[in-house]
């Protein structure tokens, strides 16, 4: 067998299991055996690149990052739907396009509305080719490289379709998989993220699709959009690209009649919650196309379809007592401590009450019966007071002035929602919060210590801050409950190699309010030295691309308690990195700023990957696709055509690998 049969051979193999795994929920093959044969044929494509192919499976696994999205104007609108809300509105949606269609015999196809992202993909001759987003339906954001790595996706098709089309669908994350990733947050120390639908929204435009890999996401879909007339109905056109490896959800239905349509919709009002993945209603859509073609467009949907919406589900309970949680920031929030009750399969407990302004605005009190609803958001919703079961002897609610921790006086700045306790350095949850955040894995990421065991030590008095933590002796630890020899040790190693973690990481952990994680890296680029940022005054700190008046404050804040300054000098003392390391600093070079670069095709020096580096590192900007801002391309093996034909026109210099290296050394 010749390498290129084995390259294809391989990704066949390897593009069915995905499709036995992702699509119809069935394992063929084991996990190590799928790595090894992935592993395989990356090595055989790195080895050849002359069979590079953009939708080999290899390519799933991430690794571009694209720091600005294209906009794309779409070939065909993406429109809204029209909603409605009760069965006469069905009703009188029916009435409306048997009047146009001029007859009472019409089918539909029922489906669920998903409740995710909507996303358009295009396939030229059987292969995937780019993915938009909605954005505001006339244009949207090119994401192909983060939708790439959706396992359900096909790359290339199977059997016959249409040639080119474009197909539509929502990108989900299903309940399982967001469950899961909550989980590793929390015990990461991370804020769990509110609700799938958001999550699923916001990893499309994750600058790193070696991140979006990571994440559990799906696509559902349900329209082909296409102007050759193979197909009669929708409903066939959906079976069809079924078949050629679309994942198109079993659900839809063909309904003969209203009647038929309004047992879809009863059926899975009651059913819902036992979906994978979350849906807030049905879509009904006219299924002949010819039909379609007649009905058309009003100015924002298609009369053709129309969403029915489920009703939120909503429970009333008794509101026992108001609390208050204080994060590791400081910051207040208000708890509904609830009589528990069902609601939408879970019971339901406690639901946030944001702050002060929502509690006055719906007068909520404790010992009030309350409607509880749940949206889409995870943790359940107040949305106001049974006025007629109020209490006489009910008293308005009086928002905490004082920290239910530490009992310090609370403030609130203008312009701010939440309260704030300022206690940093003396109150309970801020103390263990900061330490916690200090160790978990995108900042300090220590190994063999866990947010619990950061608590354990704060209440057996071994740490008050995060530079503690280096003070720390194997025999301290071991007498702690569960805690033995070797775990003592393997603490102590972690904390040891965490002097190891870079500047920009360790800014981060420093948990100064409003630095996150790309905020750390910014700063850490300009300021190459916490000595260089402790000491910039606020001109310096807002003159820095992307940093705003509210960073720059809080970071003077920072630096102007003295508190604060004698951990960083210690942290220093312990061998902790506080400046951009030499290393790093010594292939970094202004020579390319201002300049943009498309990287396109396979490199035989370094890899893509350091390619884009070495761009970044001497100041120049990569983009991944190409624009009237593009500076240069450097081309490798196999630049795609449709590239090198936009290069041209757009007039812009075409430079190999060599070139480029001569261009920085
Ligand atoms: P809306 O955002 O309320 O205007 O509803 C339109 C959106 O519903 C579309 O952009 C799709 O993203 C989404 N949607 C979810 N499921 C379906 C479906 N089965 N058919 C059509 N659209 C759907
Ligand atoms: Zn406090």
């Amino acid at each position: 067998m010749s390498v290129q049969e084995r390259i294809e051979l391989l990704r066949n193999e390897l593009n069915q299991h995905n499709y036995n795994y992702y699509v119809l929920d069935d394992t063929t093959i084991s996990d190590f055996e799928f790595d090894i044969k992935l592993k395989e044929l990356e090595k055989l494509e790195q080895e050849n690149p002359e069979y590079f192919d953009a939708n080999s499976p290899t390519q799933r696994v991430g690794g571009t990052i694209t720091k600005n999205f294209e906009t794309i104007v779409h070939k065909n609108r993406m429109y809204s739907l029209d909603n409605s809300y009760s069965k006469e509105d069905l009703l009188d949606w029916e009435k409306r396009i048997q009047k146009i269609i001029g007859s009472t015999d019409l089918e539909y196809t029922c489906e669920l509305k998903y409740d995710g992202a909507s996303i358009n993909l295009t396939y030229e001759n059987g292969r995937f080719v780019k993915a938009v987003t909605r954005g505001d339906g006339f244009q949207g954001d090119e994401v192909t490289n983060n939708v790439k790595t959706i396992r359900s996706i096909p790359l290339l098709l199977k059997g016959d379709f249409i040639t080119d089309f474009e197909i539509r669908g929502e990108i989900i994350l299903p309940l399982d998989g967001f469950a899961k990733m909550n989980q590793e947050r929390l015990a990461n120390n991370e804020e769990a993220y509110r609700n799938p639908r958001n999550t699923a929204s916001g990893s499309l435009k994750l600058q790193d699709s070696a991140e979006v890999a990571k994440r559990p996401l799906d696509c559902l879909l349900y329209q082909v959009v296409t102007s050759e007339r193979k197909y009669k109905t929708h409903f066939e056109s959906l079976e069809n690209a079924r078949k050629v490896g679309f994942k198109v959800p079993e659900t839809i239905t063909l309904a003969k009649s209203i009647d038929e349509v309004f047992e879809f919709v009863n059926y899975w009002d009651a059913k819902r919650h036992d979906l994978p993945y979350e849906t807030d209603g049905v879509v009904i859509k006219v299924n002949n196309l010819q039909h379609q073609e007649e009905l058309g467009y009003t100015s924002k949907a298609p009369r053709w379809a129309i969403a029915y919406k489920f009703k939120a589900e909503q429970v009333s309970t008794i509101l026992n007592e108001i609390t208050y949680q204080v994060g590791r920031t400081g910051a207040i929030t208000p708890v509904a401590n609830l009589e528990p009750v069902q609601l939408a399969g879970t019971t339901v407990k406690r639901a946030s009450l944001h702050n002060a302004d929502q509690i006055e605005k719906l007068d909520i009190r404790e010992n009030d019966t309350v409607f509880v609803e749940k949206g889409g958001e995870i943790i359940p919703k107040i949305i106001g007071v049974d006025f007629t079961k109020r209490p006489e002897d009910s008293k308005p609610t009086i928002y905490a002035t004082n920290c239910p921790e530490c009992n310090t006086e609370l403030v609130r700045t203008a312009g701010d929602a939440k309260h704030y306790c300022p206690n940093q350095f003396g109150c309970a949850p801020q103390i263990t919060g900061r330490i916690q955040h200090f160790i978990s894995r995108k900042a300090m990421d220590i190994e063999g210590l866990g947010g619990e065991t950061v608590d354990l030590l704060r209440k057996e008095g071994l740490i008050e801050n995060y530079a503690d933590l280096y003070d720390l002796k194997v025999e301290q630890i071991i007498p702690l409950e569960r805690m033995a020899e070797k775990s003592a040790q393997n603490m102590i190693k972690g904390i040891e190699k965490s002097k190891e973690i870079p500047f920009e990481k360790v800014l981060f952990a420093l948990g100064i309010r409003f630095v996150g994680e790309t905020v750390a890296k910014k700063l850490a680029k300009h300021f190459k030295s916490i000595d260089n940022l402790m000491t910039a005054d606020f001109e310096t700190l807002i003159a820095v691309d992307e940093i705003g008046d509210r960073i720059a404050q809080s970071i003077i804040d920072f630096s102007s308690d003295l508190g604060n300054m004698q951990l960083i000098n210690r942290l220093k003392s312990f061998g902790v990195q506080l400046e951009v390391s030499q290393e790093s600093l010594v292939n970094q070079t202004d020579k390319l700023q201002g300049q943009v670069f498309v990287v396109s095709g396979v490199f035989h020096q370094m890899s893509r990957n350091e390619l884009k580096k070495a761009i970044e590192d001497n100041g120049g900007k990569v983009s991944s696709s190409i624009s009237k801002k593009t500076n240069f391309i450097v081309a490798g093996d196999n630049m795609g055509p449709s590239k090198l034909a936009k290069a041209e026109t757009l007039s812009i210099a075409i430079i190999s690998e060599q070139d480029f290296i001569d261009k920085i050394s």
